[in-house]
């Protein structure tokens, strides 16, 4: 990210998708825009209304394109500083050459990723939650996660915190007062209770809007699934057929690690990402267990693990492995096309949706070896618990499967949804913080100097929040995700 020194550099970049396109926007901001326009384009049109002109190189005098030019002279624009506007037609070699112009002229360069909406956080227009949001919104796949990242672009967690900052710095003074009148003992204890009960309540309202079960971190880095069980009981197949359905699939890619794959998928507006993990089995070689740790690290991070069996089989189903006791589990068996009366059940479409399980089970209440196979999946439902049956193969059951896990990602992700919800773990660090701080004050009886210390550091936690108070590298952390023309 450029460092501020920079920042009396006039900055411009294609602000729209790089490759054909139709249409392409350069943007460029700093004092040199208007010279820009002047030296491309003639004479400055008025304030934010399109004018058609003749973009020419400024060396050469040759015709690059012919496209709408727009003037936004500040502060009242996006960064704060003079902006202006090409739309040209959104061909590589176009946008090539007017790129090329532009930085032929002094002081002008291209902008690092983020540096317009950076600037912007300079010149005041946006603070840091606001910056955040606004990257949130570009980034966002689904609908859920455009209302939430636009509810913070548009500043509701940056005006709650704001708020909370106000009221820690008016208890803040009230301690200040009690310094002022330590000699009256009176009026000092009078003061100090006072911040005490605000901060009191300060401190459980905080801790309530904590307690938010990670709901919008969760819709804004997605639900994770994980598909666990044996191996061969068809998890991979499974995935597969969940990528090939038509609900709105977003991607199939190779993951991270050679032995796990993912699909994103964006079921009734939350992003769900399903993975899938090598077999879970009693290891014996080294290079097995190593996958099986990977396979539970995964299953630990995730939301909910699909617990895949083969219905199919004659053996005794693979016990849930203890670590996934705290999972919400969904039970599914898979092949079901090769049993029968299974089949039958699954493909009778009227068969209303089983509801999905989160409570806990085990592999312990699992039919012994030898059971038929139809008889030895009744008898592994105990209580509540509910097994979805389907089939990779024919595709069978996948709905109700598909329709289970929305239902359990959105009972995680909706809830009641207060304003300025917490999006990131950056925001609930520095929640915790100042919880932490207020905590110290509440119980710190004696010395009221470091009292005061306790709520100047509560406050500045809450101040991190809209970058208010920030080292620059964080400032740069959260600039860097923007791409290029933002
Ligand atoms: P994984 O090791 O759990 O990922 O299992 P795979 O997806 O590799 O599947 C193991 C074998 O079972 C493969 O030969 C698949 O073709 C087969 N298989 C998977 N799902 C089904 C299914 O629904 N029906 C049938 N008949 N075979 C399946």
């Amino acid at each position: 990210m450029a460092s501020t020194s920079r920042s009396s550099d006039t900055i411009f970049a294609l602000s729209s998708a790089p490759g054909r396109a139709g249409v392409a926007v350069v943007r460029i901001s700093g004092c040199k825009a208007e010279p820009a326009i002047n030296a491309l384009a003639g004479e400055t049109p008025s304030p934010r209304s399109a004018v058609l002109r003749s973009l020419k190189d400024p060396k050469t005098g040759t015709l690059i394109d012919r496209g709408l030019v727009l003037w936004f002279p500040s502060p009242g624009t996006f960064t704060g500083e003079d902006t202006a506007e090409f739309q040209v037609h959104g061909g590589r070699a176009v946008i090539a050459a007017l790129l090329s112009a532009l930085e032929d002229l002094p002081n002008c360069r291209l902008a690092e990723p983020g540096e317009f909406a950076m600037r912007a956080f300079e010149n005041g227009k946006l603070d840091l939650a606001q910056a955040e949001g606004l990257a949130d919104l570009i980034d966002a796949e689904t609908e859920a996660q455009r209302k939430q990242a636009l509810d913070q672009a548009e500043g509701s967690l940056s005006k709650r915190s704001e708020t909370w900052r106000s009221r820690l710095i008016e208890a803040m003074s009230l301690v200040e007062a009690a310094i002022d009148f330590s000699d009256e003992a009176d009026v000092s204890d009078k003061a100090i209770s006072q911040a005490e009960s605000r901060i009191e309540a300060l401190k459980t309202e905080i801790s309530s809007h904590l307690d938010d079960g990670h709901r919008g971190e969760i819709l804004r880095d997605g639900f994770r699934v994980v598909l666990a069980g044996a191996p061969n009981v068809g998890k991979s197949s499974l995935l597969n057929a969940l990528a090939r359905r038509d609900v709105a699939i977003v991607s199939a890619e190779a993951g991270t690690t050679r032995d796990t794959i993912e699909v994103r998928l964006d079921l009734q507006g939350i992003p769900v990402i399903v993975t899938d993990t090598a077999g879970l089995r009693v290891a014996t070689g080294e290079v097995e267990q190593e996958g099986i740790r990977r396979t539970l690290a995964r299953t630990r991070e995730a939301n909910l693990v699909v617990w895949v069996e083969d219905a199919s089989s004659t053996q005794s189903p693979q016990t849930v492995p203890g670590e996934l006791n705290e999972k919400s589990t969904l039970v599914v068996a898979n092949k079901s096309d090769l049993t029968t009366s299974t089949a039958d059940l699954v493909a009778d479409e009227r068969t209303p949706l089983p509801p999905p399980s989160s409570s806990r089970r085990t592999g312990s209440d699992h039919a012994s070896a030898g059971t038929p196979p139809v008889t030895s999946l009744d008898s592994r439902l105990r209580g509540n618990d509910e097994q979805i049956q389907v089939s990779a193969k024919t595709g069978s059951g996948l709905d109700q499967l598909i329709k289970a896990i929305a239902k359990q990602a959105s009972e995680l992700t909706e809830g009641e949804r207060a304003a300025g919800v917490i999006t990131q773990a950056r925001h609930r660090r520095h929640l915790t913080d100042c919880q932490d701080h207020m905590r110290q004050f509440l119980e710190r009886r004696s010395d009221i100097e470091l009292r005061a210390e306790d709520l100047r550091l509560a406050a500045d936690a809450l101040g991190r929040i809209t970058g208010r108070i920030d080292p620059e590298d964080v400032l740069d952390q959260v600039f860097r995700r923007f791409c290029i023309g933002k």
